[in-house]
Parts: C-alpha cells; structure tokens; sequence
C-alpha cells in the first residue's frame, strides 16, 4: 500500500534535530532549581517511532562484546536511549522555559515561535 501523504505528516514531530529540550518525566526530567536542569539538544529524531534521542539524557548502559578480530575491546558502554516524544518539551533560551511553539510566516519562511515570549525558536 502507497503511503498517503496524511500518514507521513502524522509523524512529524514538534521536536527536530538540534532543538533544545528538556524531558517531562523520567530519571533526567528537567528541575529548574537544580544545578544542572537538563536542558539539552536532540540528537537525532526518529519518526517511525516517534521517539528522539536526546544528548546526554536518559543514558542507559549496554554491554559490548568484544570482538578483537574488529578491533572492539569490549565492556561497558554509556548510551543515551531513545525517549517518547511526547515526554520532550522544547526549551526557549529567550524566556528560560519549557515551551510550546506555535507556527508562523517569516519572510515567506514557517519559523516556530515561543508560545510565552513570541522569540523565534528557528533561525
Ligand atoms: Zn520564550
């Protein structure tokens, strides 16, 4: 069956590659009073899934085999799991918050726009 085009724009996702993010539950959920509030950028987006990967949040560990014939050593491997996108909130640098973003026309160019201060998300 051909994809429609409706069904590919029903995994576009409010979060792209490179957005700064914070995660709304989970062991690395955004604390605004903590030193470190885990604000960070995404990773890579991963549509068919709905799921994005978040830099330095929500790692887990993997075990590696080794394998000297491919020149991996082996053990312990930090990497970050991918997380459900509708537990990632964008980040707005201008307000300092999580927020949401609503679209807009900029020069002819659709630009996302902070829903609480009105700054342009995207360049
Ligand atoms: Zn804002």
């Amino acid at each position: 069956m051909r994809k429609t085009k409706k069904q590919i724009e029903k995994h576009d996702l409010h979060v792209k590659a490179g957005d700064r993010v914070i995660l709304i539950s989970g062991k690395d959920k955004y604390n605004k009073d903590a030193k470190d509030p885990k604000i960070a950028n995404v990773k890579k987006v991963l549509k068919s899934e709905n799921k994005v990967i978040v830099e330095g949040l929500n790692m887990v560990t993997k075990a590696q085999k080794p394998n000297p014939m491919a020149g991996i050593q082996g053990g312990l491997n930090k990497i970050e799991a991918p997380v459900d996108s509708s537990k990632v909130m964008l980040y707005c640098m201008a307000c300092e918050s999580p927020t949401k973003a609503r679209h807009e026309i900029v020069d002819g160019k659709k630009v996302r726009v902070c829903k609480k201060c009105g700054q342009q998300i995207d360049d």
